[in-house]
């Protein structure tokens, strides 16, 4: 596999920016004088850093609300030791909020890790039925 002349550009976040708005390939080479082949290919570089920081989200949301669940069960400790049942009984319930929470996120993540995957696929058969430039 070659390296890709745009993800070592000097104008890369230029032309990052001009992939993920959109802007049609053609001009984009125009302006930046690369090829059409180059910035097509360089597409799926950017969105492999989108994914990155897409995933450093999702782990501080993990992490932000693992924070909340521990609080959470200490509160329900605190409540259950001074006998008082109603800050017991929402204490639970900001704990399970917690747990329901974390597991829809990472549910989310992987169904998104598993069309990332397929999209891989589907965009290395494109190139490879394009040939390289
Ligand atoms: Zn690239």
């Amino acid at each position: 596999m070659r390296t890709c002349s745009i993800c070592s550009h000097q104008q890369r976040p230029e032309i990052d920016r001009a992939l993920l708005e959109g802007i049609p390939l053609r001009d984009i080479a125009e302006r930046w004088g690369v090829s059409k082949t180059a910035a097509h290919r360089h597409k799926g570089h950017v969105a492999g850093v989108l994914r990155a920081q897409q995933a450093l989200t999702v782990e501080r949301l993990l992490s932000d609300l693992a924070d909340l669940q521990q609080r959470a069960l200490r509160l329900l400790t605190k409540a259950e030791r001074t006998d008082d049942l109603r800050g017991a009984l929402a204490a639970t319930r900001e704990a399970r909020e917690t747990v329901m929470a974390i597991a829809k996120i990472i549910e989310t993540s992987e169904l998104e890790g598993r069309i990332t995957k397929l999209e891989e696929i589907i965009e290395q058969r494109r190139a490879h039925e394009q040939g390289k430039d």
